[in-house]
């Protein structure tokens, strides 16, 4: 069912999405309805109305947002999204995603996620700043190395994290490297945490093509979206010997017969004004409706939620869909792409390369000892493929499709531990 959320022009409700997804796997499990009503719910929510001095003296009030799902597995991991967009259903939805994602990859955390509703590319650094530092002192209660650890997500990136770690290092009066991960490498960050994310989704979709016996070699991908998780994903893709035949970002689409050069696009994103692919040559343009629609192997939505639904499922014509984006595929969708034989990776297990490699991250704050890049993209190589395993098995013990499977499965372990704590 379409919603209209709370203040958000959005047509679809990521909660709702995540609920109808839990409900199914609570059915398949058979899983006693008191447990799932506790993991239905989040643990906590806190939200704070953040007043921040602006560039030019006024004071502008910002609202920010940190949801904990759950705290079962460990401490609560999640990252912070900056964006017009945010709403507290996105953020509980954002939330309870992590919960199954830890899960998944079998990394002792629970699940968290944090969010402000603001414009970062219409404010100054300055501003951003403030803002991250007061929403730190806001939040300073939840924060903490054993309690939730927050990372970056759509809109924040390293620099945001570093503001974290030193304001949050102040409150504290010594340094708490492992309060926050994603941090620039001389702070405390890991080698390989940046391109983590966009490895996990390579390590999918190779995993899924073996699967479906279609070599890489003969195999073209389109990705939407070429932040963070599609620039990165669509270079190691291309490297695996897939044909990347268009990408895209805000500033639409981008196509080519003959196969897009990644790096070179990744090189005009970086020297542009814009810092998008706006005026890249050699291409022919589409519109992102479009972009979604063409005929590939492998499709990769890496932007943003709800792209895939009932009104474009119909007309998808990739053989497999591999989720780097958070909830790009709304829950109405689902059954319309198991009808044409789409193959989907899911995002709790597609995406969680960066969890898996913010972990590491953690662990070598609190060892004191960093390792080489080597030695993460090998052991985070190794748990996703740990994890595509484990949950393509589940899908065929049960016979259901790859996302159910996924939530089946972390629902499975999170209860578990639920009913071995108790509660009072
Ligand atoms: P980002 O801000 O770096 O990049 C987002 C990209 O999407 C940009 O290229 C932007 O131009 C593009 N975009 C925005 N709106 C679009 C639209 N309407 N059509 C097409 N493209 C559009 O963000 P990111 O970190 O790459 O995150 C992307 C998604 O992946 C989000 O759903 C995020 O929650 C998820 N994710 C990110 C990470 C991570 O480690 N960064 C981890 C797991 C999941």
């Amino acid at each position: 069912m379409s919603t209209q959320l709370n203040g958000g022009s959005p047509r679809y409700n990521p909660l709702e999405s995540m609920n109808r997804r839990f409900d199914a796997a609570v059915e398949v499990l058979g899983l006693d309805k008191q447990f799932a009503n506790v993991l239905r719910v989040p643990d906590k929510v806190v939200m704070a109305n953040i007043p921040v001095t602006m560039d030019d003296g006024t004071i502008q009030v910002f609202e920010g947002y940190r949801v904990v799902h759950s705290d079962h597995l460990g401490p609560s991991k999640g990252g912070i999204r900056y964006s017009m967009d945010v709403n507290l259903d996105e953020v509980k939805a954002l939330a309870a995603w992590m919960t199954w994602k830890c899960a998944i990859v079998n990394i002792p955390y629970g699940g968290a996620k944090g969010g402000i509703k603001c414009n970062p590319r219409a404010m100054s650094k300055g501003e951003l700043e403030r803002l991250t530092r007061a929403y730190t002192v806001s939040m300073k209660e939840v924060f903490g190395p054993e309690s939730d650890i927050p990372a970056p997500d759509m809109g924040t990136g390293p620099q945001e994290m570093a503001w974290i770690v030193d304001e949050y290092s102040k409150i504290k009066g010594q340094n708490s490297w492992a309060v926050v991960t994603g941090k620039p490498i001389v702070l405390g960050g890991s080698l390989g945490r940046v391109e983590a994310t966009g490895r996990g989704v390579m390590v999918s979709t190779r995993s899924a093509l073996a699967k479906m016996g279609i070599k890489p070699t003969e195999a073209t991908c389109v990705v939407q979206g070429f932040g963070n998780v599609g620039s990165k994903a669509a270079k190691l893709i291309e490297q695996m010997g897939v044909k990347i035949i268009a990408i895209s970002d805000i500033s639409g689409g981008y196509y080519s017969d003959e196969g897009i050069d990644v790096n070179a696009a990744i090189e005009y994103v970086a020297n542009s004004d814009t810092h998008t692919l706006e005026g890249f040559k050699g291409v022919e343009k589409v519109s992102n409706t479009e972009l979604l629609e063409l005929e590939c192997t492998v499709l990769v939505p890496a932007a943003m939620e709800d792209q895939i639904t009932p009104e474009n499922a119909h007309k998808i014509r990739a053989k497999l869909i591999v989720e780097g984006a958070n909830g790009p595929t709304t829950a109405e969708a689902d059954s319309i792409l198991d009808e044409k034989g789409i193959l989907v990776v899911p995002d709790i297990l597609a995406n969680a390369g960066g969890v898996t490699v913010s972990y590491f991250e953690w662990v070598q704050n609190r060892l004191g000892y960093y390792w080489t890049e080597e030695r993460v993209n090998r052991r985070a190589d190794r748990a996703m493929k740990l994890a595509f395993d484990n949950i393509y098995a589940a899908s065929e013990k049960y016979n259901i499709n790859m996302r159910l499977a996924a939530y089946v499965v972390a629902l499975d372990k999170v209860s578990t531990t639920l009913k071995l704590r108790g509660s009072f």
